[in-house]
């Protein structure tokens, strides 16, 4: 009996304690550092926590765990700080890196925790998500089937992308890979598409230049910058990329289109490899750790057209990396050229000749964008790339100074002429039915009378033409996505009237500087 009643009792104590207990956030593990040294720490005592876990150091200082050994786990700083030292405590938090998502984050440019750069107000947000997220699964996602116009002539007709597509930007350093990108961004406004734009491991200065050309043209609105620079630490330049995929994703599946830039992924494998040496994980090839492949698929995996019943929302993906020397064959461009939907290649050679964007279109693909492409674009540019390749090889061969006969002269003539056409100063993107009526007046050989110096300033004099005389013309194009048989002819018409008028006011020029010639 009285046994009993002494268990009842401590049944009973148990009971209130029970009661009694109250639900709190609390940090749930704590650990000792034993060791610290260049952003990473060694703790030991953490038996529960995960990986990717977050773990709050005091203060304001977090790491992130990256490493699960057998009596201690590996850690990187999220913070540059200097305070910590050997026998402090790291306390497991149970929660993985979150970034503050949502509306109000347009028009900022923020650090890859979320915190703000540029001197405005602090971002609050009820809403959170994780930066490492998994994929979208294979039912949830939809064709790609919209395109995602780069207001690039060269691309959209010969490399064009489709919405949810991920097109690789891949060139050496100083080719116009930065201004491919944000050329993309700046044509995406007025066309409610969400912009992100992640840098990664660059100087300031060049990031405030992007900055400030997104702000001149107004795309900054509509987009987001997510900034680590050169001068952060490793960490902090590695998780910039999941960072912007979590903002980009928020808008996603809310059922936006969205468009990210990762500016560079070759910086961002550099900044992976010198956390993994720090952690002493093994390294492979060109000293970079196993796993590297992993870390870019799983980010551009996140990139999707989602399905009608996902909200249809779509974040299309534009990653660059830089090659040394045109090495496509190194292994990060390797890596990514086949996780990637296709490739820009950009080519410092065709950048110091002029031709700019320096689009090398033998090299360069779209494996899914073709679906994607309206048919008025499709009806103009199916010879296009192959005119270009023939002209190459034709001009290589003519460099031996050969006799040309007049059909050969024809075809150099022409791929002259399209070169010229498709250089493109940076951010002045042009509209679809632009790059469709200029690729009209191309093909059909309806500019060879033209001097190839000048073929850029006629076919400008056309559109100021077009656009005082005929508005309609272009805006019908822009507007059904087609070209019939009746605009093609209408260009044709109008074409001729324009280069009527040129004819007439240059003989009233020289009628006038013959006459004050005479005067003289
Ligand atoms: P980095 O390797 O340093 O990141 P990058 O490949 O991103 O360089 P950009 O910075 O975009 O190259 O461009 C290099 C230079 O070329 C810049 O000065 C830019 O203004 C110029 N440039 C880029 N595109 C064009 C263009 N279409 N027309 C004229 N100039 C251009
Ligand atoms: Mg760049």
């Amino acid at each position: 009996m009285e046994t009993i009643s002494v268990y009842g009792s401590i049944a009973e104590e148990l009971k209130n304690e029970v009661r009694a207990f109250r639900f709190e956030n609390k940090l749930s593990d704590a650990g000792r550092i034993v060791a610290c040294g260049d952003g990473v720490l060694t703790i030991a005592g953490l038996p529960n926590v995960k990986n990717g876990e977050l773990l709050y150091l005091g203060g304001d200082k977090y790491a992130l765990v990256m490493n699960l050994e057998r009596d201690r786990v590996g850690a990187i700083l999220l913070n540059d700080t200097y305070e910590l030292g050997e026998g402090d405590i790291a306390y497991s938090t149970g929660k993985i890196v979150g970034v503050p998502v949502g509306d109000m984050l347009l028009g900022r440019v923020v650090n890859p925790l979320g915190a703000p750069l540029d001197g405005g107000k602090p971002i609050v947000s009820k809403k959170y998500r994780p930066v490492e997220a998994p994929a979208p699964a294979i039912f949830d996602r939809a064709g790609v089937n919209d395109p995602l116009l780069t207001g690039i002539k060269a691309i959209d007709s010969m490399i064009p992308i489709g919405k949810g597509q991920r097109e690789l930007i891949i060139g050496d350093r100083q080719t116009g890979k930065t201004a491919l990108a944000v050329d993309t961004i700046i044509n995406q406004r007025g066309k409610n598409v969400v912009c992100v734009y992640v840098a990664i491991g660059q100087k300031i200065a060049s990031v405030n230049s992007v900055i400030h050309t997104l702000k001149n043209h107004g795309a900054l609105d509509y987009t987001v910058v997510v900034c680590s620079t050169a001068s952060e630490s490793a960490p902090l330049q590695y998780i910039a990329p999941y960072t912007g995929t979590a903002i980009a994703e928020e808008f996603m599946h809310a059922g936006r289109d969205v468009l990210i830039v990762y500016d560079d992924l070759s910086k961002h494998a550099v900044a992976y490899r010198a956390i993994s040496l720090l952690l002493k994980r093994p390294s492979g090839r060109e000293a970079y750790p196993g796993d590297i492949f992993y870390i870019h698929s799983r980010l551009l995996e996140r990139s999707a057209k989602l399905s009608e019943a996902q909200g249809g929302g779509s974040l299309t993906a534009l990653p660059i990396i830089e090659t040394l020397a045109g090495d496509i064959s190194a292994s990060i461009p390797t890596n990514v050229i086949s996780i990637t939907d296709g490739q820009i290649y950009l080519e410092s050679e065709l950048f110091r000749s002029g031709v700019r964007p320096a689009v090398n279109v033998g090299l360069s693909v779209s494996r899914v964008g073709g679906a994607a492409q309206c048919k008025a674009m499709k009806k103009v540019s199916g010879k296009v790339r192959l005119d270009l390749a023939h002209y190459r090889e034709m001009a290589q061969f003519t460099q031996f100074g050969a006799e040309l006969d007049s059909s050969t002269k024809a075809i150099l003539g022409k791929g002259a002429r399209l070169t010229e056409i498709l250089k493109q100063r940076q951010a002045s993107p042009v509209s679809m039915s632009h790059t469709v009526i200029a690729l009209t007046v191309m093909m059909n050989d309806l500019f060879s009378d033209i001097a190839v110096r000048d073929v850029n300033a006629a076919m400008d004099g056309f559109f100021d033409f077009l656009e005082a005389n005929h508005p309609d013309l272009p805006a019908r194009i822009e507007e059904t996505q087609i070209l019939t048989d009746e605009d093609e002819g209408l260009i044709r018409e109008y074409l001729s009237a324009y280069k009527g008028n040129v004819a007439r006011i240059s003989d009233e020029i020289r009628a006038l500087q013959e006459k004050s010639g005479g005067k003289a």
